[in-house]
């Protein structure tokens, strides 16, 4: 039985809360929250608010993290940010590859490679997202999909870059829909993704990367989602947006070490 060290709970709150409520969620999160050792809380804000959450959650051990950035140090990329303006304002941890990304800004495996290798550069750290659409599933391709996502953005890495690693599996059919994977499901893709990153890299480094289940986690099923071997935590969308539900899922993640 794979041992877990940490359970990582991280929000993404997509294009969602302006400053004003992102002040109001902390006020109500911080009046509740309370750190645990062996659980690791993270938030990604809209870029314009990442200065003022990093300000706020200073004295927090909640990690204040960017929800995307570009693959280049700089230049003429109108409306892009670059990892040296995430690190200037606090900021060392990225999402690349959320589906959304994907799908609606086309963002490719070769793409979502350079953005890696970019934040390997930085000595920055990515939550790496990989997950297959319906279709796939349907048509038992969703085990090749997520193995060729990462092996495509992953497998130029020198074996210490994966310290910098966190991979989130988020099936594109679980995602806002209220479907959430069964645990098992969830379970069986996290095992096949430590299988497929052992193939190159080894067992013990493929058994210490941290794997994250994403798509409609939730208080209701995030216990039975932390409790299966290979899930080494969630990245929550939705029930991320509302202080109370969010702190009821870090609970559940303390629940599993008390
Ligand atoms: C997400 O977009 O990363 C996500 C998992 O969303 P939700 O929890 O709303 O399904």
């Amino acid at each position: 039985m794979r041992k877990k060290k940490k359970i990582y709970v991280a929000g993404n709150w997509k294009m969602n809360l302006d400053l004003k409520e992102a002040e109001q969620f902390y006020a109500v999160f911080n009046r509740h929250y309370r750190s645990h050792p062996h659980v690791k809380v993270m938030i990604a804000p809209a870029f314009t608010h990442l200065y003022r959450m990093v300000y706020l959650y200073e004295d927090t051990d909640v990690e204040i993290m960017a929800q995307n950035m570009h693959w280049a140090a700089k230049g003429a990329y109108t409306g892009e940010v670059s990892a040296a303006m995430l690190k200037s304002v606090g900021v060392e941890t990225v999402i690349l590859g959320h589906s959304e990304r994907r799908q609606y800004f086309c963002e490719t495996d070769e793409i979502l490679q350079k953005k890696v290798q970019r934040v390997i550069e930085e000595n920055m750290t990515a939550v790496f997202c990989v997950g297959e659409k319906w279709e796939e599933r349907e048509a038992g391709r969703h085990f090749q999909t997520v193995a060729d996502q990462v092996k495509k953005a992953l497998f130029s890495l020198h074996p210490e870059d994966w310290e910098e690693i966190v991979i989130a599996y988020e099936p594109v059919w679980a995602i806002g829909t209220g479907q959430t994977a069964t645990p098992q499901q969830a379970d069986e893709m996290h095992r096949h993704i430590r299988e497929v990153i052992a193939s190159k890299y080894g067992n013990q480094l493929a058994g210490r990367i941290p794997v994250l289940y994403g798509g409609s986690v939730k208080p209701e099923n995030a216990a039975e989602i932390f409790a299966m071997e290979n899930v080494d935590g969630a990245l929550v969308g939705g029930a991320s947006l509302i202080p109370e539900k969010f702190l009821d899922i870090i609970e559940a993640a303390k629940q599993y070490f008390d």
